[in-house]
């Protein structure tokens, strides 16, 4: 009895002892310890680090295109519902249009019989994403049907763009994500027929070439052609009715969606004559001059095609000439997205430094040449000390480039100091999203817990939000950045 007694004092004494011993390492770390502990123990497991990213909170998507964000199914619905055809040859969407003598036109389909027809509604997925790139079309690079996809839907994206900004919100607010820069062209058609204007005039007048563009004039011309008179926010006033109409917003049934802060970038695209180049250019500036719902531009378009290879220095040139006119807005440039044997090695490796040189980007879109460049650890080290940014989608450089695993200078970049910001590009057309786009940070690129924090932070600390809306957003981020690392 009396022994039996001693065993159980001994017994409780040790028992004590150790569950002492094991608690006190565990009650000195800190939760956010104690999340990168639970990190690391699940950080090869694409299961539970999937559950785990979904719920982190994630600041912001810094480089996000909406038309290439909105998945296939949405475009699928939406040609149904508007009645549009499929266009047999390419699968494009299409406006229905009639055959000889009025009969049925054999080139197209009604796109409804995607809703009756499976392997047409699989073929139109396919054709309008990268899903099963590799499969449906083994001799396709992924370049090529990465830009081909926008060709099957342009014909939905202007007037269905509240439903593609409520389509992205919900979706964000699900990873929660706090803040979405979306960015795409707004009212395209705008800078395009001023443009069309402007250079039949110019060809009367027999110059219309580099080098004979005087940007100063050309400016003024393209403004009195209509781009000054022009609503600069009517299209998105009435896209952003639209989504709010989507999402119940400001009803007790309001979608979660309607909480998360929107900003947008005004695109130029890169593949057009000077004259347009030079329209889209000074409409996205007049934008951004005119509404604080734009907070800055961008470039957008395949910078390996001939015209944004030959022009490219025109195009830095019109930028530079821009932002001593409209020094107040921000610029993004996608810029680098190239890799060898896309283009000859003498292209690359510059396209960032004349982005940030005489672009003023203050932050670049991908980047992903910049081993090429013969000063690479310089061009990084000053990018970290000016606080240029990097905007890194995987699963696009995967798709476009090829670029994967250790090719990709993701870790370069961390380890220069450059600010990162991992972001979904087009995360319809990847058939991603961005919670998919950290957990691949993680699976492919070894990143860290701390180093996804830091990612998810730059999200607004490199956002081009104004001031006070930017530190509103920070302080809801830290928040819910607690309330996720309380629960570990
Ligand atoms: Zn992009």
């Amino acid at each position: 009895m009396r022994h039996a007694r001693l065993f159980l004092t001994f017994t409780l004494f040790t028992a004590a002892a150790f569950s002492q011993a094991a608690a006190r390492p565990s009650a000195k770390l800190t939760a956010e310890q104690r999340t990168a502990k639970y990190f690391d123990s699940i950080k090869n497991d694409p299961v539970r680090l999937r559950m785990f990213l979904q719920a982190m909170p994630k600041g912001g998507d810094l480089h996000n295109h909406i038309t290439g964000a909105v998945y296939a199914e949405s475009y699928i619905q939406w040609a149904v519902e508007s009645d549009l055809c499929v266009d047999l040859k390419d699968k494009a969407i299409d406006d229905c249009k009639p055959g000889p003598d009025g009969a049925a036109n054999p080139e197209q389909r009604p796109a409804r019989a995607a809703y009756t027809d499976p392997s047409l509604y699989r073929e139109l997925i396919d054709v309008m994403s990268m899903r099963n790139h590799a499969i449906t079309f083994p001799h396709k690079p992924g370049h090529d049907h990465f830009f081909d996809t926008f060709l099957k839907f342009n014909r939905l994206v202007n007037e269905r763009r509240g439903e593609s900004l409520a389509e992205l919100s919900r979706r964000a607010a699900a990873q929660n994500i706090l803040y979405l820069e979306l960015t795409s062209t707004w009212d395209l058609g705008v800078p395009l027929s001023v443009a069309e204007k402007v250079e039949k005039e110019r060809a009367a007048r027999r110059y219309i070439r580099e080098p004979d563009l005087d940007l100063e004039d050309l400016r003024q011309q393209l403004l009195d052609a209509g781009l000054g008179a022009a609503s600069k926010s009517a299209f998105l006033d009435h896209a952003e009715a639209r989504k709010k109409e989507i999402l119940k917003c400001g009803t007790p049934g309001a979608d979660p969606g309607c909480n998360v802060v929107v900003r947008y970038e005004a695109e130029a695209l890169r593949a057009f004559t000077p004259v347009q180049v030079f329209s889209m250019l000074v409409w996205a500036f007049e934008q951004n001059n005119a509404d604080p719902r734009f907070v800055a531009i961008n470039m957008v378009q395949p910078e390996d095609w001939y015209v944004p290879v030959h022009d490219y220095d025109l195009h830095m040139k019109m930028i530079d000439f821009l932002h001593k006119k409209y020094p107040k807005v921000n610029i993004t440039l996608h810029a680098g997205e190239l890799t060898l044997g896309l283009v000859p090695p003498e292209v690359l490796g510059t396209h960032v430094a004349k982005a940030i040189d005489q672009g003023h980007a203050r932050r670049i879109g991908h980047g992903t040449d910049i081993l090429y460049d013969p000063k690479a650890r310089e061009r990084m080290r000053a990018m970290a000390q000016k606080g240029i940014a990097v905007e890194i989608s995987l699963s696009s450089s995967e798709g476009i480039l090829g670029i994967t695993g250790a090719r990709h200078p993701l870790r370069q970049y961390l380890n220069a100091g450059v600010p990162v910001i991992i972001c979904t590009d087009d995360e319809g057309v990847s058939r991603s999203d961005l919670t998919n786009e950290y957990l691949k940070a993680v699976l492919d690129q070894g990143l860290s817990y701390a180093d996804l924090k830091r990612s998810s932070r730059n999200g607004v600390d490199f956002s081009f939000l104004a001031a006070d809306d930017k530190q509103k957003v920070k302080t809801r981020l830290e928040q819910a950045l607690r309330e996720f690392e309380s629960a570990y």
